[in-house]
């Protein structure tokens, strides 16, 4: 069960950090939002439980607000990468429980592994890598890259697929790919049988291999 009880602290309200504070509020967490700019607090005032105009890359600051107690603090500082590593470093310093910092790049990425992040999450790259699969194949929903070689993908069935079962269109031979569920209206086949037959409209789910999953893509 969810824990609604969990609060959670966003540091840096742009694009990436408002959105995040706001949909946790609407699921019904605390939510505490923090920027350094007077006119972004002024303006996210409405939106979570508290919003507070502080620097985070002071320490006395970051003491004020209580961050430790949070059970997850989000570094949403995109542009200023040392206020965004030194913030996430007076966190760890600070024993914050669980840290979730954004990268803007690989080696942004790295640095904020070796400080101690918790969980480093790339939001232009993921996003633009969701657009780019999407812009591919029509029939691509959703894309998730796990790791350079292994992919989730989300697909209408291709038609050369439809009215095969599972079993028949032989996908892990051909792609080195599992579907792991089929989405059909309402329902959700997990996992689904090598007897059961793609139907027209079905969503099916992929994990596998970067290379097999792009060939699938271009299947018509
Ligand atoms: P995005 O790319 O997600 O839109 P931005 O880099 O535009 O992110 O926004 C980051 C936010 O972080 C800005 O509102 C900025 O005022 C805030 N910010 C930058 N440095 C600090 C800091 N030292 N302490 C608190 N907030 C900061």
């Amino acid at each position: 069960m969810k824990n609604k009880h969990k609060q959670f602290a966003v540091i840096g309200l742009g694009r990436f950090g408002t959105s995040v504070a706001s949909a946790l509020y609407k699921l019904g967490y605390e939510v505490l939002a923090v920027d350094a700019d007077e006119e972004r607090v002024q303006k996210f005032s409405e939106e979570v439980t508290h919003v507070v105009q502080a620097d985070t890359t002071d320490e006395n600051s970051l003491k004020a607000l209580g961050i430790r107690n949070f059970d997850v603090v989000v570094v949403a500082i995109g542009e200023d990468v040392q206020a965004n590593v030194l913030t996430t470093l007076l966190l760890k310093d600070l024993g914050v429980k669980h840290i979730v910092a954004k990268a803007r790049n690989e080696l942004h990425g790295k640095m904020l592994t070796k400080i101690g992040a918790d969980r480093v999450v790339y939001p232009e790259r993921d996003m633009g890598q969701r657009v780019a699969h999407n812009l591919v194949s029509t029939n691509v929903l959703e894309y998730i890259e796990l790791s350079p070689d292994l992919s989730i993908v989300e697909i209408t069935s291709p038609r050369t697929l439809i009215g095969q079962s599972l079993a028949e269109a032989n996908l892990r031979a051909k792609y080195e790919v599992n579907v792991v569920a089929i989405k059909r209206d309402e329902e959700v086949i997990v996992p689904p049988q090598p007897n059961e037959k793609i139907k027209d409209g079905d969503v099916l789910i992929f994990v596998g291999q970067t290379k097999g999953i792009q060939k699938l893509e271009e299947l018509e």
